[in-house]
């Protein structure tokens, strides 16, 4: 009923001839694709244009962040528009990296999620808890409020929606959260969306995110509100990332 993805998010790594190998050595494997499951790598802003240009279909190429603005003087920062115009159409919104290193509001991935619904593109929305808030038992309540980045939107726009649901203490640390644990969030997340927006969330697709690997995946995958992944360093390797996309077939 829900295609799955897997998305490769390469952030701040590479070179420009090491990211194209990559996406070279991903996208001539494409026949071993299974059908139902939509493969995307989000490169650096600088090589977006470039692995694009490749025109290779079954990889969809993907920002990992978008400026909150949607023009002038912000030096340094891409706008939504300008990815649009080199063919982009998927970008990460509120990576957790993005939230605690550099200090994006909940505020601020709101308006990252409306100006890329906007323009007509697909928002990836991240959402999780650090360690310290699932210790103390308020993870649920974390999600909750992230998820308001999501919550008042037209139905015609939340319908493009994609949210991946990442624990931060499971972010590049090895620890991956239990099937049961991602499935379990997953579902209050499909509640949460529900309350809000009925029978629509039924085809929403929720990422799972944090130390997917080949050996965990497929376990991962096969909960029933886990609709593929969203992974660092596994996609960083065109083996890996391609057992991870087998995973979810
Ligand atoms: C991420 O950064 O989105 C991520 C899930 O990283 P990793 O797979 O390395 O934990």
């Amino acid at each position: 009923m829900r295609n799955k993805i897997v998305a490769g998010n390469w952030k701040m790594n590479g070179t420009f001839e090491e990211s194209t190998n990559l996406f070279n050595a991903i996208s001539e494997r494409k026949d071993e694709f299974p059908k139902s499951v939509e493969v995307m790598v989000a490169p650096p802003y600088l090589y977006l244009k470039s692995l694009k240009d490749q025109k290779v279909d079954d990889v969809v190429v993907a920002a990992q962040n978008c400026a909150d603005k949607e023009k002038g003087a912000y030096t340094g920062e891409v706008s939504v528009s300008m990815l649009k115009s080199v063919g982009i159409k998927h970008v990460i919104v509120g990576h957790s990296e993005r939230r605690i290193i550099y200090g994006e509001s909940i505020k601020d991935v709101s308006e990252k999620v409306v100006l890329v619904l906007q323009n007509d593109m697909i928002p990836i929305v991240c959402v999780g808890e650090e360690l310290n808030d699932r210790q103390k038992g308020r993870h649920f309540k974390i999600i909750e409020e992230q998820l308001d980045s999501v919550l008042n939107l037209a139905p015609e726009l939340f319908e493009k929606v994609v949210i991946a649901y990442e624990p931060v203490w499971a972010i590049g640390t090895g620890e991956t959260a239990t099937p049961e644990q991602a499935q379990e969030m997953h579902r209050f997340i499909r509640q949460k969306l529900s309350d809000i927006y009925g029978q629509l969330v039924q085809t929403t697709r929720i990422l799972y995110g944090g130390s997917v690997k080949p050996d965990n995946a497929e376990e991962i995958f096969s909960k029933p509100d886990v609709d593929g992944g969203l992974v660092g360093g596994a996609s960083m390797n065109a083996d890996n990332f391609l057992a991870i996309i087998k995973a979810a077939g």
